[in-house]
């Protein structure tokens, strides 16, 4: 099986760039889509569904001159800015921009820069290091995650043939969350509305799609973990093909 047939990771060179805010809008009541553009972003390189970037954002003076000289590095000692994992929605080579889409949970300096970002303003991204590729080899895609995972679920939606299958299920703090999800493949998205319904008993109770099915599943740290023990517990899944990721931790900052 070469590498074209295979899950395989890209690694990319890790680059910082100072974006432009070239527009805000308002996606849902809480998600903003914040479109960036600069000649900083050229070269830019996003081939996974699933990369990250990481944004940065001083917090006190000195972080904003840690800021402006900020060189990516786990060992850089001394203050530094506050680094938070965000997915590249959309970008654009042609026209130059790329959209960041930031759930407006109300806290941390991401969510919080988000709520006030206006365009003119500037934002410091590095990153993706790499991409997860998963070549279309399967039949069928599940699809687990929270608001978080939305720009994730909506890009490997947007990839899909229409050959596909592919079950959604997104948890959202109301019905006013619910986008709309565009694919070529047969797609059915099942929204749980938080403190309504439980994602994990959801998750429970599904029926799969048929075929070789490829998982993937982003919501709160802990909550993803307990997802991903039922699908390879009760379902039976084979582990090699279920990826699940904890976007967020309750009650902690993603400093860590
Ligand atoms: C690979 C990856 C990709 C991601 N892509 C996106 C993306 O495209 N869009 C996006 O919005 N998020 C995305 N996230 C999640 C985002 O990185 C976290 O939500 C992050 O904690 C936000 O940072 P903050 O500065 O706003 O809050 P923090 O300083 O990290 O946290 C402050 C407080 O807010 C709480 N909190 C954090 N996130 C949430 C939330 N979503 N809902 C409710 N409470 C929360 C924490 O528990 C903490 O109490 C991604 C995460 C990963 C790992």
């Amino acid at each position: 099986m070469n590498s074209q047939q295979s899950i395989h990771r890209v690694s990319h060179e890790i680059k910082r760039r100072k974006l432009e805010v070239l527009r805000v809008t308002d996606i849902t009541p809480r998600m903003r889509r914040v479109t960036l553009h600069g000649p900083e972003l050229s070269g830019f390189i996003s081939l996974g569904s699933d990369d990250h970037v990481k944004l940065l954002f001083a917090t006190t003076p000195q972080e904003q001159v840690a800021l402006d000289n900020f060189v990516p590095s786990p060992n850089a000692e001394g203050p530094r800015p506050a680094m938070r994992d965000y997915t590249p929605r959309r970008y654009d080579a042609e026209s130059g921009e790329l959209d960041i889409d930031f759930v407006l949970h109300g806290h941390g300096p991401a969510a919080t820069w988000a709520a006030q970002a206006q365009a003119g303003q500037f934002l410091h991204i590095a990153g993706p290091r790499g991409s997860m590729i998963v070549p279309d080899m399967f039949d069928s895609y599940l699809l687990i995650g929270d608001e978080t995972a939305l720009p994730a679920i909506a890009r490997r939606l947007e990839e899909l043939p229409d050959n596909r299958r592919a079950l959604v299920v997104v948890e959202i703090e109301d019905t006013a969350e619910r986008q709309a999800l565009t694919s070529a493949a047969q797609v059915e998205v099942i929204w749980v509305v938080r403190g309504e319904q439980d994602l994990l008993e959801v998750a429970r109770q599904l029926t799969l799609p048929d075929g070789d099915l490829y998982t993937w599943v982003a919501t709160e740290s802990a909550l993803s973990r307990k997802v991903r023990r039922v699908l390879l517990d009760e379902f039976k899944l084979d582990e090699a093909k279920v990826k699940a990721a904890g976007y967020w931790r309750l009650d902690a900052t993603d400093e860590a």
